[in-house]
């Protein structure tokens, strides 16, 4: 389909000129290629963009089929909590629960000797000792 992007480079200097009209008739007739050739997204997708240079309604119109969406790169790690469960995950510090049998995961001494701990997402906690030591050492770092 050599004559497409022929086409294609017409009809955009035809726009960039303010021939929409003819644009738009160019561009009707890159989508019977791409038809005739059995590629009816990029057709559909071709029309539109006639139906646009025509000044009719191009993307919601419901009367065009939508075409199948492109497929999205999967992504590398999941952000955010997973829809569907229901839960939303804390992703804060909270206070550990007094009652729990929890120790804090830098002095590694219980909650009933350093007092209440900070629970973390990812399930470690933090006495308020520990706390402060960090403190000071993000101090100094900064
Ligand atoms: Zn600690």
């Amino acid at each position: 389909m050599a004559d497409v992007r022929e086409l294609l480079v017409q009809a955009q200097s035809l726009e960039l000129d303010g021939d929409k009209p003819a644009a738009a008739k160019v561009m009707r007739q890159v989508a019977a290629l791409y038809r005739d050739a059995g590629n009816a997204t990029r057709a559909l997708k071709m029309l539109r963009h006639a139906r646009r240079l025509e000044g009719l309604p191009g993307e919601d119109d419901p009367t065009v089929p939508e075409p199948l969406p492109e497929p999205l790169p999967a992504p590398a790690e999941a952000e955010g909590p997973v829809p569907g469960d229901g839960v939303l995950i804390e992703r804060r510090p909270s206070l550990a629960d007094p009652a729990a049998d929890a120790w804090c995961s830098f002095c590694c001494l219980p909650q009933r000797e350093v007092g209440r701990l900070v629970a973390a997402p990812t399930g470690t906690f933090i006495c308020r000792g520990c706390v402060v030591v960090v403190q000071t050492l993000l101090e100094v770092e900064e």
